[in-house]
């Protein structure tokens, strides 16, 4: 036990100080004037130096060589084991990447990231291309620290979902190729058309407020330990364990980015508030993956969100906050809200062609990594995937590859976890769904209740004491399946398309 009380200890130090620069974080995308900018970066990045010395240190060092002896003679408790395995797994990546690699790519990233807004703003990537060939070096280099058995680019994907390598994502993807993209022309090719109009209007911001309040009391989100704010790009942020913030947008002349923004942070921060109280200040606390957390906010998004029955009492929460709704009946807002249509922005994609722009990325970041790419030829590869993926041609780069921050931000291997997220949470609903009998009646009453205990059992009482592709094996007694998904896209939309 005294291996763990050490261990704890270290854990807490580390967790404060997090807890500082989380809070500092949110008021930062909140409520801070503009002109404390500089401050503030430098009061998060001395604290978070504070954090990460508090955790590489010789002290951590010595502490892990002494468990891992007691390991190797069986000494460790089931529970230390777990802890011991999980920190050491997180402990060897961040001690393989020097200090100054992690300083340089910092400090590039954080002057790709501005320049990268001005040339987005201008639709021109060739402003930012040296820069982000800077970050691909810098990124392919931090590969080579980290080490990797076939492919760099799975030292990256690591960070973000441990176990994962390219050549898995390979066959996922080519699977989901094969079924998905003839799929979506047959639905652009169906006589039935929908569209999103009816969600568009004029909405009040306090009833946005007031409704996005019931949505999150409606999925079990604890406001005793947490609340929700404005922000412009919509997350959430676990300040402590009784403390999990959303962030949402409030859109006034649409209803479907605020409800579903809402729904997707709602899920994220179920998972926070679910972790077990048993892994405080271990490494433990945490979810199991990005990916993994993905799969929560895609579950109420989409599974739940977008659901037949679950829309139904949707609809009833728009109707009492904005009484226009009243004229609207349940089967023309069910089509509204699952209108699919291949579009040239990811954040905007409905639920069935958002993995095609994964996809695009994941097969980029890999040639990129690889160095089977220049970056100047990068725009006419963009292009071409989405002519052949989605037969649309982005008209600036703006609306190509220039949309997303997260490469001008140095985070290569971070993209599939948005596309795991969604494999995840379908297999996971395939299984809740057999496991609930009476899902949809509960669903149309709004009660969830059933629902969110079921995901604490299976999932977030885990929090990290499992690697994604074992907790998956053990709700679901298979790997990860990206026919769950497929088979549940194909089911919803042939009805709503009426495709045979
Ligand atoms: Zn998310």
């Amino acid at each position: 036990m005294k291996f763990l009380e050490e261990l704890r200890h270290i854990g807490k130090e580390r967790a404060l100080i997090n807890s500082a620069v989380s809070l500092l974080a949110w008021d930062q995308r909140t409520f801070m004037p503009e002109g404390a900018y500089e401050y503030r970066a430098d009061a998060i990045g001395y604290l978070s130096e504070l954090s990460f010395r508090k955790f590489v240190s010789n002290e951590m060092d010595k502490l892990l060589e002494k468990m891992e002896r007691e390991r190797s003679k069986n000494h460790l408790s089931e529970y230390e084991e777990k802890v011991f395995r999980m920190t050491k797994y997180e402990y060897d990546i961040i001690k393989s990447i020097p200090p100054e690699l992690l300083k340089e790519i910092t400090i590039e990233s954080s002057k790709t990231e501005e320049l990268w807004s001005k040339a987005k703003n201008e639709g021109n990537f060739s402003q930012v291309e040296k820069r982000l060939g800077k970050i691909i070096e810098l990124s392919q280099e931090m590969a080579e620290r980290i080490g990797y058995k076939d492919n760099p680019y799975d030292a990256l994907i690591s960070r973000y979902e441990p176990g994962m390598t390219y050549k898995k994502l390979k066959e996922v993807m080519e699977s989901l190729k094969t079924d998905l993209i003839p799929f979506i022309e047959e639905i652009n090719d169906s006589r039935v058309k929908t569209s999103r109009d009816l969600l568009k209007g004029r909405f009040e911001r306090r009833a946005l407020e007031n409704m996005c309040k019931e949505l999150l009391e409606t999925i079990g989100y604890d406001f005793n330990a947490g609340r929700l704010d404005e922000t412009v790009h919509p997350f959430t942020i676990d300040i402590s364990h009784n403390d999990t913030r959303v962030l949402t947008k409030f859109v006034t002349d649409d209803i479907g980015p605020t409800v579903y923004s809402t729904l997707h942070e709602g899920g994220h921060a179920l998972y926070d508030q679910g972790l077990p109280e048993d892994y405080l200040w271990t490494v433990l606390r945490d979810g199991a993956s990005y990916g993994i957390h993905e799969s929560q906010s895609r579950m109420v998004e989409n599974n739940i969100g977008r659901n037949w029955s679950f829309s139904k009492y949707l609809l009833h929460i728009l109707k009492k906050h904005f009484p226009h709704f009243n004229l609207v009946d349940h089967m023309s807002f069910y089509k509204a809200i699952n209108h699919v249509e291949p579009s040239l922005i990811r954040i905007e994609a409905d639920e069935l062609t958002y993995n095609i722009h994964i996809i695009i990325r994941t097969e980029i970041e890999n040639a990129l990594i690889n160095n089977k790419v220049k970056v100047s030829e990068l725009p006419e590869m963009w292009n071409e995937k989405f002519k052949e993926y989605l037969g649309l041609l982005p008209s600036n780069d703006s609306e190509g590859l220039l949309q997303d921050v997260h490469w001008y931000a140095g985070m290569f291997g971070y993209f599939p976890s948005y596309m795991l997220g969604n494999l995840y949470a379908a297999q996971l609903f395939s299984f809740l769904q057999h496991d609930i009998e009476d899902l949809d009646s509960l669903l149309e009453k709004g009660e969830l209740g059933k629902i969110v205990s079921w995901l604490r059992k299976n999932v977030h009482s885990k929090g990290r004491s499992v690697f994604p592709d074992e907790l998956i094996k053990e709700v679901t007694d298979e790997e990860l399946k990206p026919s769950y998904f497929i088979n549940y896209v194909k089911t919803k939309f042939s009805k709503i398309y009426e495709i045979l």
